[in-house]
């Protein structure tokens, strides 16, 4: 491990002025479960550790007026996973987070580490972008800015987080009334490893039972969590047939992007691309009311 030298931010005002004291020498840690090993494997060489989990007031969870859920930056994933407001207004997220590696992990990992990553293999992206997430972003003077999470990840292991700025919260409207939802994750190995190919998919009926609208995202498969748009637009204003379904789940093949490694050849994930859409969309279809 490198030297560094390690400081326990007590408020965010306090995070912020550690932030500009040390500028590009600095890395911001919350859970650490993605940090340390990326200090003890060289990729990031810190002369400065921002250590966020005790700053107050970052680790709840509660709706909003407009009905959505506000979930701290410093919340557990798995609390996030637990929580009644998740699990019964946006079991799409609770399921989500439920999928990333063990226990131990979850205990430890944040919201915000998590999201700040940006790593194309995680589970909560594909949810929390299929339903229309937004992350916010603070930085000093009671700085703010809103991002859609579709538009945090800008490429590989890169987001949208400026220098300066902290995530102290992710806002997750829920699905509209009526509609189905679904995560899958192909995880052939073992059951704590990335996702070989993951699917998230919400779908809303209009008024006869048609696909009204559609959201399909896809994880592990590119640079960046993936909008399946010819896929969506190819359902919408469809019946939700199979034979519907499975053509729209076709066109996700050109829309990937994936990389060779251990968890499968690029050909073998796009072709499980097609085949987790099919199955995801079919399952969010079947629970449209
Ligand atoms: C063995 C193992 C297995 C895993 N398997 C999975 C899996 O199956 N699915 C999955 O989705 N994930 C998996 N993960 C990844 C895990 O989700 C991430 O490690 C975790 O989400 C990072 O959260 P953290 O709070 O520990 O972040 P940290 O390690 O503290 O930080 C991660 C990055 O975010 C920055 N950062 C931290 N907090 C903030 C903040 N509030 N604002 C801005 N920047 C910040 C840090 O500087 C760092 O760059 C696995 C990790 C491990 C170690």
């Amino acid at each position: 491990m490198i030297d560094f030298e390690f400081h326990q931010a007590t408020d965010l005002d306090h995070a912020f002025s550690l932030l500009a004291d040390y500028g590009d020498d600095a890395r911001l840690m919350s859970g650490g479960t993605a940090l340390v090993l990326q200090m003890k494997q060289r990729f990031s060489q810190p002369g400065h550790v921002i250590g966020l989990t005790r700053i107050p007031g970052l680790d709840g969870i509660e709706e909003t007026e407009d009905g959505s859920i506000r979930i701290g930056g410093l919340c557990t994933q798995r609390q996030v996973e637990n929580h009644p407001l998740v699990t019964e207004r946006i079991p799409l997220v609770a399921g989500a987070y439920r999928h990333v590696a063990t226990p131990r992990i979850r205990n430890m990992a944040t919201v915000g580490g998590g999201l700040a990553h940006g790593d194309p293999n995680q589970d909560p992206p594909p949810s929390l972008i299929a339903l229309g997430a937004s992350v916010v972003l603070s930085s000093a003077n009671g700085g703010q800015r809103i991002v859609p999470a579709e538009e945090l990840f800008v490429d590989y292991f890169e987001t949208d987080v400026r220098p300066g700025e902290i995530i102290t919260g992710l806002v997750v409207p829920p699905a509209p009334d009526g509609a189905g939802t679904s995560y899958l994750k192909f995880l052939p190995r073992t059951a704590d490893d990335y996702a070989t190919v993951s699917v998230a998919a919400v779908v809303t009926p209009d008024a006869s039972g048609n696909c009204g609208d559609v959201r399909i995202v896809l994880g592990s498969v590119g640079l960046t969590p993936i909008r399946a748009a010819a896929a969506e637009d190819a359902l919408r204003g469809q019946p939700l047939t199979d034979e519907a379904i499975r053509e729209a789940a076709a066109t996700v093949q050109d829309a990937v992007d994936p990389l060779d490694d251990h968890r499968g050849s690029a050909e073998y994930k796009r072709e499980m691309a097609e085949v987790f859409t099919r199955r995801a969309v079919r399952q969010a279809a079947g629970q449209v009311s």
